[in-house]
């Protein structure tokens, strides 16, 4: 791991800031939306600088190519692209037009080249069919076969010329610094550009041993097609194996190009490729960065406080931010709850309490609304809630085997909200609570005879009656 986030020490930075020099990972900085004059294009800014922070590399997120290899032979497995892949294999049967045949494998090669555009810019997944990637771009595969055929052309010239073994050479060597032609052409659309021994000499010693491994690794995949149709070719009748070998020329192109453009990704920013950091997926899900909202911004504001050990500080911002009018979300709630707690700053904690305790309630948190609960009742003995929550924790109180607590909270409620709509049902599980908890049935009978007394027209009532007539009766 080269650098670690300032506020999760466990976790790899992805940003640094210029200013403070601090790197963060990808929760900690600030996402702001940088609006629709910059194509609302997400900004992420450092927590303490608010200035933008730069992407310090992808070789944390991105593992080296040769590290996912299994998962190359699989990128074209799904319906769309082999479907496709299989039909363009058609061409290969079709021996009686050239032109055909040569249609054929530009739509093969756009396709890859779509992959690798794709690839490069962290989508691991093959591009849809059912867009324009198929015709979009005509003019790129044009460049690629324009280039493939000057390379064709120029290694026979030289075969010819000087010989098989010159020729050889010229081949390997062209084979070898292809993959750097097609990184190129894709950085800069330029055939001429890539035809210059200045830009594609310079490619294989920018990526280093990796380039080497990716050209060894392209280099069986030209030869995969034929190894693939002498292993099969015992179990299929003969007019087929021209379509096998088309199939699996246009299966093994597709992985080449995916390889090729993920060695972009890898190596971008030595060869210096502007990829969207935004989107690397290893799925298809849509997923749409969001802006951080106010409460998150507060959050994130204060973990950074805290994180320099300004806790005072930190306090008062979330004190100012909320005379401000700022609410709170259940994750800010409870991070500033748990660090009034540990500064002992039990007024305003006990203060808090009811925010916190209200969003533990709604999710739900049994074990996290009870020891919250129990700190403040320590601090004051009188505290209450909103009717709601105390509802809630009586019956958290009772389920977890403190009935006599239960009673405490849910005739706290009753005394302090009278009028309250959770009253009757707090009256009766309170009776419930001392008839099956605590057995005393004379308590039991005492409060249901309150409760039948002042609702009798609660929709309850008639359940109320019932259990007082089980708990009499029996
Ligand atoms: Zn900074
Ligand atoms: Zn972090």
């Amino acid at each position: 791991m080269e650098s670690a986030c300032y506020i999760h020490p466990t976790r790899p930075a992805h940003w640094k800031c210029p200013k403070c020099n601090q790197t963060y990972c990808s929760d900690c900085v600030i996402k702001h939306d940088a609006g629709p004059m910059a194509g609302n294009r997400i900004m992420r800014m450092c927590p303490k600088c608010t200035v933008e922070t730069s992407w310090i590399g992808s070789s944390d997120i991105i593992k080296p190519f040769w590290e996912r290899l299994p998962k190359f032979f699989t990128y074209p497995l799904s319906l769309g692209p082999m479907i496709y892949m299989a039909f363009l294999a058609l061409g290969a049967l079709v021996t009686w037009s050239w032109i055909v045949q040569l249609v054929c494998w530009a739509l093969v090669l756009n396709y890859s080249y779509a992959a690798l555009r794709q690839t490069a810019q962290g989508r691991l997944v093959p591009p849809p069919l059912w867009d324009d990637t198929a015709t979009k771009n005509l003019g790129q595969v044009l460049k690629q076969l324009v280039l493939y055929i000057i390379l064709l052309v120029v290694s026979f010239a030289i075969l010819t010329k000087f010989g098989p073994i010159i020729g050889m050479l010229f081949v390997l060597l062209t084979l070898f610094l292809l993959p750097s032609m097609i990184i190129i052409l894709v950085n800069t659309q330029s055939l001429l550009t890539t035809l210059s021994p200045n830009a594609f000499l310079a490619i294989p010693f920018k990526i280093g041993k990796g380039y080497f491994i990716m050209f060894v690794f392209l280099t069986l995949l030209l030869f995969a097609p034929y190894s693939l149709l002498i292993w099969v070719s015992p179990g299929i009748p003969p007019y087929l194996y021209k379509y096998v070998l088309g199939f699996a020329e246009n299966y093994y192109t597709l992985i080449s190009y995916h390889l090729m453009g993920y060695v972009l990704l890898q190596y971008h920013d030595r060869i210096g490729y502007e990829i969207g950091i935004d989107d690397i997926k290893d799925s298809d899900a849509p997923r749409k960065e969001k802006a951080d909202d106010a409460e998150t911004l507060a959050l994130k504001r204060l973990e950074m406080l805290c994180r320099d050990g300004k806790f005072d500080d930190a306090i008062a911002h979330i004190q100012k931010w909320q005379n401000e009018g700022g609410a709170f979300n259940p994750e800010l709630s409870k991070r500033y709850f748990d660090l009034l707690k540990s500064r002992q700053m039990t007024t305003e904690m006990v203060k808090h309490a009811n925010t916190y305790l209200g969003f533990a309630v709604d999710q739900g948190k049994k074990n996290e609304a009870l020891d919250a609960y129990n700190i403040c009742i320590a601090e004051d003995p009188k505290i209450t809630f909103d009717p709601k929550i105390m509802f809630k924790l009586g019956e958290w109180l009772a389920d977890t085997g403190h009935p006599k607590d239960a009673i405490k909270i849910l005739s706290r409620l009753t005394k302090t909200f009278p009028d309250d709509p959770q009253v009757p049902m707090s009256y009766f599980r309170a009776a419930q609570i001392y008839n099956d908890r605590l057995m005393d049935l004379a308590s039991a009978k005492k409060i249901l005879k309150i409760l039948i007394k002042k609702f009798p027209e609660h929709d309850m009532a008639p359940k109320f009656q019932n259990y007082q007539a089980h708990i009499s009766g029996g």
